[in-house]
């Protein structure tokens, strides 16, 4: 199925044409510059950025894939998880033009999107495979069984792990999206320089959850050492910024290995932005290496938010009779396990 999907779930403004996993245009408007003043996203701001460029954003990947309505099997939005208002304006939108075109609707998962991401990459990717989601409100391992079947085997008790970047970045003064600088600034410093906590789930915590990860205790340890330092003089930036990210790679690729290996699954897809990640990748690929797993790393592109990853999941769910109904909602949060709440099945 060709699919036009909209996705304005926090702040991307983006529109895509997908044409089952193959990508026909993308169009993707970052508000980053906008939200940076204020050192992260303001909701209010990014409704109003959504809903200024949204139609020029719609039209312009109709050009880009040199397509017309006619063309169009489907028209898709992300509608779960995200900023209820961000998310509004790309819903609405994409409901509106169904209406007006008389074209199925479909609802998307946002992190259902992420993990398609995987599928425009390599076209050939079949479930059963893990999914490593580490996004900026995520960090889950997921294991893909099909299309809108998914279990968490993992997720995060507190940070994200691109959260826990920006908040690190915040406090060593840095700016704001952190993972890209602290990435870029690790590169000149010494990896070994600080021993960190990787932030391990004890059996006391509520029930045992091997796959779980837990970030703020290594944000507040990386707090207390800036201190720390401070007394003593100058800090060395790089160092504690190496030593933070390679403390997250391990802790990250840890937990993916073990769920690989325990379920039995032969293929790690890496998905959000956090994906970007230089240590992240290097420790990955050479813990998959001896595994003799394999380990796929999208385009950074396809990694942050955008629109062919919504599309490409809808268009997925269209072939299979899922549409949605015109008088589907946002929700702030929803679960992966309730994918399937957003369609009914017409065959
Ligand atoms: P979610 O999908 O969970 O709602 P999101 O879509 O906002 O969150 P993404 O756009 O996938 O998140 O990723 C943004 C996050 O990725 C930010 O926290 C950013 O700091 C982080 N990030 C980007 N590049 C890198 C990098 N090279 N290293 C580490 N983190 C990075
Ligand atoms: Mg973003
Ligand atoms: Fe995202």
């Amino acid at each position: 199925a060709t699919v036009l999907a909209i996705e304005t779930s926090c702040d991307e403004t983006a529109v895509a044409i997908v044409k089952n996993r193959q990508v026909c245009s993308s169009v993707v408007n970052s508000q980053i510059l906008v939200h940076s003043q204020y050192g992260g996203v303001v909701p209010e701001v990014a409704s109003r950025q959504h809903l200024e460029i949204i139609n020029q954003a719609i039209a312009l990947a109709l050009e880009q894939a040199e397509m017309n309505w006619l063309d169009l099997d489907g028209i898709a939005a992300t509608c779960a998880p995200g900023l209820v208002g961000a998310l509004m304006v790309g819903i609405t939108a994409a409901k509106t033009l169904a209406l007006i075109h008389q074209k199925p609707f479909l609802g998307v998962h946002h992190l259902e999107g992420h993990i398609y991401a995987n599928y425009l990459s390599e076209p050939s990717l079949q479930p059963p495979f893990l999914c490593l989601l580490v996004s900026g409100g995520h960090t889950s391992s997921i294991y893909v069984k099909d299309c809108g079947v998914y279990e968490t085997l993992g997720e995060t008790r507190d940070d994200a792990a691109g959260e826990a970047f920006d908040k690190v970045a915040r406090l060593l003064q840095l700016g704001y999206p952190g993972g890209p600088i602290i990435d870029k600034l690790a590169q000149t410093g010494n990896a070994q320089a600080f021993s960190l906590p990787e932030g391990n789930i004890s059996r006391s915590q509520g029930g045992y959850h091997p796959y779980d990860s837990s970030f703020s205790g290594l944000k507040t340890a990386v707090l207390r050492l800036v201190r720390q330092l401070e007394q003593n003089g100058a800090v060395p930036v790089a160092d504690v910024a190496a030593s933070f990210q390679e403390t997250v790679a391990r802790s990250l690729t840890k937990r993916a290995i073990a769920c690989a290996r325990d379920y039995g699954l032969e293929t790690i897809a890496v998905g959000g932005g956090v994906a970007a990640n230089s240590s992240l990748r290097k420790h990955l690929q050479v813990a998959a290496a001896s595994h003799n797993l394999r380990v796929l790393f999208p385009p950074l592109k396809l990694c942050t938010d955008n629109a062919a990853m919504i599309g490409c999941a809808a268009a997925d769910h269209l072939n299979r009779g899922h549409t949605s109904p015109l008088t589907l909602g946002v929700q702030s949060r929803l679960s992966l396990r309730d994918v399937m709440q957003l369609y009914s099945v017409n065959n």
